[in-house]
């Protein structure tokens, strides 16, 4: 019988490893490791038999797991609480160079629930289909570092027109740089009421009067992000931060 630790405070005191698995590796309480797996947690890791890991399925369950040669027993099962409450996509054209990959990393780490790259009027970059395995590597390494249980999907690039149509929630939002539109974070005043989001962002010229015509008639709302005219690439961050301190301070006043 395997000594009984608070999984919390062992979680804190030892900072055990997270690697990811898929739901298929599952097999009666048990983990078949993957022979990279092994690798990475025998000769990166440098963990030993009986040593214990955490195994995250990327849709939002953890097992506290012990490693057993090319096995891994299941301990238990852990209940994470790092995901935002509701689902928000966030629909980004395509910035240009590699400035997508900051705002997957960073939209990631701040809780985004799907991005989805489209390419607008005015987008520079048309992306190579090596650029979504990419992308989803660095999902999936983000998501293990900000221990979210929850490896953010990301959708093919699309065009704008298409992408209009994501999702079925009332509350879209379209930033805009210029203009008088209302703040994003006064927009998303009631929000408490949905459980899905869709905000878009441009890119480096900005939307079209077209573009934005199309998307006003989809029900997206234009909003603005402050005064100043925010980098493509720092649009989609500042947004998600906006609605994410509002929603988890909202929550917290709900708790307290
Ligand atoms: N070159 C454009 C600005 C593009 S900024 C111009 O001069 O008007 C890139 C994108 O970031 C914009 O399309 C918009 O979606 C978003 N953005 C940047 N700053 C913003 C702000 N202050 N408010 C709302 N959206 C903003």
């Amino acid at each position: 019988m395997l000594p009984q630790i608070d999984i919390k405070s062992q979680i804190q005191m030892t900072q055990l490893q997270r690697i990811a698995i898929a739901p298929s590796q599952l097999q009666q309480e048990q983990i078949l490791l993957t022979s990279q797996q092994q690798h990475y947690l025998g000769r990166v890791l440098r963990l030993r038999d009986r040593d214990r890991f955490i195994a995250m399925d990327g849709k939002g369950k953890w097992w506290l797991a012990q490693l057993e040669g090319e096995k891994a027993q299941i301990v238990e099962s852990i209940t994470v609480q790092t995901e935002l409450p509701i689902s928000i996509t966030l629909m980004v054209a395509l910035p240009k160079g590699n400035g997508f990959d900051d705002v997957v990393r960073c939209c990631t780490e701040l809780g985004v629930t799907v991005i989805a790259p489209v390419v607008s009027d005015r987008t520079l970059l048309h992306p190579s289909p090596q650029k979504l395995e990419r992308w989803l590597r660095i999902a999936q390494e983000t998501a293990e570092q900000s221990e979210r249980s929850f490896v953010p999907i990301i959708l093919e690039p699309v065009s704008f027109i298409t992408g209009l149509a994501i999702g079925t929630t009332t509350h879209r939002y379209i930033c805009e740089a210029r203009g008088s539109c209302p703040h994003l974070r006064e927009a998303i005043n009631q929000v408490s009421t949905t459980s899905e989001m869709i905000i878009a962002t441009g890119p480096e010229g900005g939307w079209t009067e077209k573009e934005l015509e199309c998307a006003v008639d989809a029900g997206f709302q234009p909003v603005s992000l402050g005064r100043r005219i925010l980098r493509a690439v720092t649009a989609p961050i500042v947004a998600l931060s906006i609605v994410a301190a509002e929603l988890e301070s909202m929550e917290f006043n709900a708790a307290s």
